[in-house]
């Protein structure tokens, strides 16, 4: 009669760890692609997307992608401005904080104000990294890594085809 109740939990136990692990892959899964989910100040659908933006903007900006080392148009960019989001016009990054990274995308050490850019956690390709979003329209502009200069150490590594520039 003792044994009882042992034999009913280690007969749930298995039962309870899968079901632990199928919970926490399905957050996995929502926290790596929930751009769409939240309340971004400005919002458009796809085809609104597309007819705004030419298709290498809308494959970096919607669809997350990267564009080719050394081909973008502000690698060696060295007017004095403001980078701003290509999709919503967003100020994103001074001319300021821009340095040259060697890296062949545009890279600063810092964003432009508390209402640029959002930060996620991207596991796409095997490699977590930290992405980097316009808080106003959600689009992807890039990633944020540690290995920047000084004061902030950090090297925002953007893609040309995500932003756009004004001139001070
Ligand atoms: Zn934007």
């Amino acid at each position: 009669m003792i044994k009882y109740p042992k034999l009913i939990y280690l007969n749930i136990l298995p039962l309870f760890i899968i079901l632990l692990s199928m919970i926490t892959f399905s957050s996995c899964g929502q926290s790596v692609n929930n751009n769409s989910n939240q309340d971004y100040e400005v919002q458009r659908t796809d085809t609104e997307w597309r007819a705004q933006l030419s298709a290498e903007e809308f494959n970096i900006l919607r669809n997350k992608g990267t564009e080719r080392a050394f081909s973008g148009k502000y690698v060696d960019w060295d007017h004095k401005g403001t980078f701003n989001c290509k999709a919503c016009n967003n100020p994103l990054f001074s001319s300021e904080t821009k340095f040259e990274s060697g890296t062949g995308w545009p890279s600063f050490y810092d964003y432009y104000n508390e209402n640029s850019i959002i930060e996620k956690t991207d596991n796409s390709h095997g490699w977590a990294r930290i992405e980097i979003v316009c808080q106003k329209c959600g689009s992807h502009i890039g990633h944020v890594f540690e290995d920047g200069p000084k004061p902030t150490g950090l090297r925002y590594c953007m893609n040309s085809l995500a932003l756009t520039f004004e001139a001070e």
